[in-house]
C-alpha cells in the first residue's frame, strides 16, 4: 500500500474509489501511463465484495464470485502501473486548480483530473435502535450475514428487486422470511416478484413499516415493533397523529432492502452539480464529463438508473478516456503543466 500524504506532488489523475467503475478507470488510465493513484475509502472494492455470484458479467458464462472479480480487477489495474492507497476523502477544493482532496487521516492529494467513482451506500430505514444494532442482527447485506441466521425468523424491509432477492436468499437458511413493504404494490420486476410469492419460507406483510428494533448488542436482534395502515406509509400517518395498528414480532434478524445513496457527500460544498438524488450530473449525451471542467464520473455515483457491474465497468472506461483527452487537450492549449502548477500553489 502507498502513502497519499505527498502534497506537494500533482497527480495526472486521482480516481475516487476502488469498486468495479473505479477499478476499471484505473486500467484504463494506467494503460494509457497515466499513473494514476486510486484512493480506496470506506467500503474497498465496493457493493460487488458484498455479492456472491455475478451471472450477468460478459465472459463468465460459469459466474464469477463479487470478490473474485473486483480482486483481479485491482491485480490487472496494478500490473500496468495503477497505485492504491487507503483514504476517504473529506472535502475535495474544486474550485482551483490542481483539485485538492483533504482525507480522513490527514493527507492531502492534489491532482488535475479527477475521477469520481464513489458509488453508493445502503440505506437506512430510520428505525428507533437500528444504529446500535446494525451488524448485531440487523444487516443491510443479506448475501453477507444471512447464513448467521440459520433457523431464525428473519424480516426483509423493502419492496423492490433487492429486497425480493434478498428474501430468496434467506430462506435458504432462515425458518420464515417476511417482506415488510410500506404499501401493497411492489417496487420489484414481475419476475423476481413472482419468484418470491411463489416460494413457500416467503410472506409479506403488506401497508406495514419498521418502528423499533428489540434487543442489544449482547444479544442480537430479538423482535421488532411493526406499524400498519391500511392506506400503506403507516410511519407517515403515524408522525400525522393517525391511528396505527401497533405489533409486536419476534425474529431473530432483520435486512434493509430499501434502495442506496449515492456517495457525493464530500462534493456538497464545491460548484459541482449533483441530482436531488444526490447523484453526480454529467453533461448532456455520452460523456462523464460533469459540470466542473477536468473532473469526470463514474458508476451508481452518475447512475440512477442501471446500476449493474457491467455499466459500472463501461462508466469507468469511458471516464479515464474522457480524462486523457481532456489532458491531452490541456496540453496541446499549453495550459501549465501539472508541475508547474504546483510550484505556483506553493
Ligand atoms: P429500489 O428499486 O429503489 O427499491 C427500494 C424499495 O425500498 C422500494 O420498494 C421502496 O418503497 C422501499 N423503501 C425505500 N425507502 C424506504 C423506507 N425508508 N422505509 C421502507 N421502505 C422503503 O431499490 P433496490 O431494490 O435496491 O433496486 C435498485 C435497482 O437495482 C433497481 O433498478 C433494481 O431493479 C436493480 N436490482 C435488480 C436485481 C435483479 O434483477 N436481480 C436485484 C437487485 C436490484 P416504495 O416502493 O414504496 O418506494
Amino acid at each position: 500500500m502507498n502513502e497519499a500524504s505527498d502534497t506537494t506532488e500533482v497527480r495526472d489523475v486521482v480516481i475516487v474509489g476502488s469498486g468495479v467503475a473505479g477499478l476499471s478507470a484505473a486500467v484504463y488510465a494506467a494503460r494509457a501511463d497515466l499513473e494514476p493513484l486510486v484512493l480506496e475509502g470506506p467500503e474497498p472494492g465496493g457493493q460487488l465484495t458484498l455479492t456472491t455470484d455475478v451471472e450477468n458479467f460478459l465472459g463468465f458464462p460459469e459466474g464469477v464470485g463479487g470478490m473474485e472479480l473486483i480482486q483481479r480487477g485491482k491485480e490487472q489495474a496494478e500490473r500496468f502501473g495503477a497505485e492504491f492507497a487507503h483514504g476517504t476523502v473529506e472535502e475535495a477544493t474544486l474550485a482551483e486548480r490542481p483539485f485538492e482532496l483533504a482525507l480522513s487521516n490527514g493527507d492531502v492529494v492534489r491532482t488535475r483530473a479527477l475521477i469520481v467513482a464513489t458509488g453508493a451506500s445502503a440505506r437506512w430505514v430510520g428505525a428507533e435502535n437500528e444504529e446500535e444494532l446494525m451488524g448485531y442482527g440487523l444487516s443491510t447485506c443479506a448475501t453477507c450475514d444471512g447464513a448467521f441466521h440459520r433457523g431464525d425468523d428473519v424480516l426483509v424491509i423493502g419492496g423492490g428487486d433487492s429486497a425480493m432477492e434478498e428474501a430468496l436468499f434467506l430462506a435458504k437458511f432462515a425458518d420464515s422470511v417476511t417482506v415488510v413493504h410500506r404499501r401493497e404494490e411492489l417496487r420489484a420486476s414481475e419476475l423476481m416478484a413472482t419468484r418470491a410469492r411463489e416460494h413457500e419460507d416467503v410472506e409479506f406483510r403488506w401497508n406495514t413499516e419498521l418502528l423499533e428494533i428489540h434487543g442489544s448488542q449482547e444479544e442480537g436482534v430479538t423482535g421488532a415493533t411493526l406499524v400498519h395502515h391500511p392506506d400503506g406509509y403507516p410511519t407517515e400517518k403515524l408522525g400525522d397523529g393517525a391511528d396505527v395498528d401497533r405489533e409486536e414480532v419476534d425474529v431473530g434478524g432483520i435486512f434493509y432492502a430499501v434502495g442506496h445513496e449515492p456517495n457525493t457527500e464530500f462534493l456538497a460544498d464545491t460548484p459541482i452539480d449533483l441530482a436531488e438524488s444526490g447523484h453526480l450530473e454529467t453533461l448532456e449525451g455520452m460523456t462523464t464529463e460533469t459540470t466542473v471542467d477536468g473532473v469526470f464520473a463514474a458508476g451508481d455515483v452518475m447512475d440512477p438508473d442501471y446500476r449493474q457491474a457491467i455499466t459500472s465497468a463501461g462508466t469507468g472506461s469511458m471516464a479515464a478516456l474522457d480524462a486523457e483527452e481532456w489532458l491531452d487537450e490541456r496540453e496541446a492549449r499549453g495550459d501549465a503543466p501539472a508541475v508547474a502548477e504546483a510550484q505556483a500553489d506553493d
